[in-house]
């Protein structure tokens, strides 16, 4: 059962990447923002909880997003493994999923780090603001995602980085171009 985290900053291209990469590697893409936005078009009291919290740019709290989580994996598509996109996002998280790993005999086999600098994040958020109308999407709402990453979420490279798990992938590169090298990083890891 193989685990591939696939972690960097909000606009770097995760979800992009990670439904590309589930074509090819038969494994499916759990995204837990996905996950929320379902639940909040279809009105579930997850989703009524959550909005408050993306809205604002804030994390949804561990608890639920652990939860969600856990039942996600539970699928029979995930019998042998997912592609995390977007979780976990805090320490809480990573140990939560470490735990469960070891419940259900699972393992994270590499943690591609998809790097983009902080200019062409904004303006590519700003951008998707205006094409899909995420209202997550905001100038202020942008600022406190980044804020959000940058305290909460990048520490979690370190945790990763001391296992030997990140490499880090160009994501200021052409879509396929990026494909290939996140392929290449988990043919050699997994
Ligand atoms: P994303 O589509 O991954 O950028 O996620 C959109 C929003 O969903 C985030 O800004 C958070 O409010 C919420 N969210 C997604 N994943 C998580 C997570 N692992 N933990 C807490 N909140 C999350």
């Amino acid at each position: 059962m193989k685990f591939i985290v696939l972690v960097g900053p909000p606009g770097a291209g995760k979800g992009t990447q990670a439904k590309l990469l589930e074509k090819s590697l038969g494994l499916p893409q759990v995204s837990t923002g996905d996950l929320f936005r379902y639940n909040l078009k279809n009105d579930t009291d997850l989703g009524k909880l959550a909005r408050s919290y993306m809205d604002r740019g804030e994390l949804v709290p561990d608890g639920v997003t652990v939860a969600m989580v856990k039942e996600r994996l539970a699928q029979p598509d995930a019998t042998n493994g997912a592609i995390l996109d977007g979780f976990p996002r805090t320490q809480v998280q990573a140990d939560a999923l470490e735990q469960l790993l070891e419940e259900i005999g699972g393992r994270i086999c590499a943690v591609p780090n998809i790097v983009v600098d902080f200019e062409e994040l904004v303006q590519r958020l700003l951008k998707r603001a205006q094409i899909e109308g995420r209202t997550d999407d905001s100038e202020d709402t942008i600022r406190t995602r980044m804020r959000v990453y940058e305290e909460q979420t990048k520490p979690l490279l370190d945790y990763y980085e001391k296992r030997g798990l990140v490499v880090n992938v160009n994501g200021q590169q052409d879509i396929e171009a990026v494909q290939q090298d996140l392929r290449r990083v988990v043919e050699q890891a997994c």
